[in-house]
Formats: structure tokens, sequence, C-alpha cells
């Protein structure tokens, strides 16, 4: 539900909750995911694309903006939107239609675009004393 958050201590258990979240998102869900440098985006990412049965690396790719992993559930898509300045850049890069056909699109630093896509998720990332905390904002 939006405003549940959660403290997660550490990394496999991030992997293990990133993995939990598959069985909430529908078909052609978008999630966006907010925080800072090292909150924790793209290990969550790893646990929700391995739980899609991909067995290979999944890692950041902030250089190649976006990645398409090919999953036994269907494509997974992973975009870093850190230098993305304006949603324009998103639509060049075709996200819209992608994301439609992909099973599960994340995108990392996104928040700015989370209007544009209705029904998408948002969770925020923080560093905590304990680990990291996880909140839903929408
Ligand atoms: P981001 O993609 O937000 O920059 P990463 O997922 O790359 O962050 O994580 C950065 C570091 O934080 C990694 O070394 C990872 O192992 C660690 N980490 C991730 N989640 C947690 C957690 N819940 N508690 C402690 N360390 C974590
Ligand atoms: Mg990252």
């Amino acid at each position: 539900q939006p405003g549940d958050t959660l403290l997660i201590e550490d990394e496999s258990a991030q992997r293990a909750f990133g993995a939990s979240l598959l069985a909430h998102l529908a078909p052609h869900a978008v999630l966006f995911l907010e925080g800072e440098l090292g909150a924790g985006k793209t290990t969550l990412t790893q646990g929700l694309i391995a739980a899609l049965g991909f067995e290979g690396l999944v890692s950041s790719p902030t250089y190649a903006l976006m990645q398409l992993y090919p999953t036994p559930q269907g494509a997974a898509l992973h975009v870093d939107a850190y230098r993305v300045q304006h949603a324009q850049e998103l639509y060049e890069m075709d996200l819209e239609r992608l994301s439609e056909e992909a099973r599960l699109s994340i995108i990392e630093w996104g928040q700015l675009f989370y209007g544009d896509f209705p029904g998408a998720w948002l969770l925020k990332l923080e560093h905590d004393e304990q680990g990291r905390r996880i909140t839903r904002l929408g």
C-alpha cells in the first residue's frame, strides 16, 4: 500500500524483498525506484529480475541507459535515468512502447517521469543505520 515502509537489513534481504515484489506486479507493470547512489536500487532490481527466472548478471545500466533481459516470463526492462533530463529522452528511447511489451520495467532515478506512467509504482529507498529503508510512495 502507498505509505508502507520497511527496513531491510542487508544485501541478501534487499534481493529477497525485490523478489517478493514480483507477485504484486501485474504483467507490464512499471516500477520507479527513487533514492541516492548506493540506496540499493540495483540490488532490489537484481532480486526482481532473478525472480523472473533470469540467471545471468544484472548490473547498473548507467552507461547503457537501458538493458533488456530476456526471462522465461517475458522481457524485463531495466533503465537508469540518472542522466536523463527531459521526459522527451525517454520517449526517444521508445520507453512507452517497450514497457507495454515487457513483463516488467524498472526505472532507477526516474521519479521525475513517474507521473507520465499511469498505474506505475514508485518506491523510495534510503540509507538507514540498520540497512536501507524502503517506502512505497505510489
Ligand atoms: P544503487 O543502485 O541505489 O546505487 P546498489 O543496489 O548498487 O545501489 O547498492 C549499493 C550497495 O549497497 C551495494 O554494495 C549493496 O550490496 C548494498 N546494499 C543494498 N541493499 C542493502 C541493504 N538493505 N542493507 C545494506 N546494504 C545494502
Ligand atoms: Mg544503481
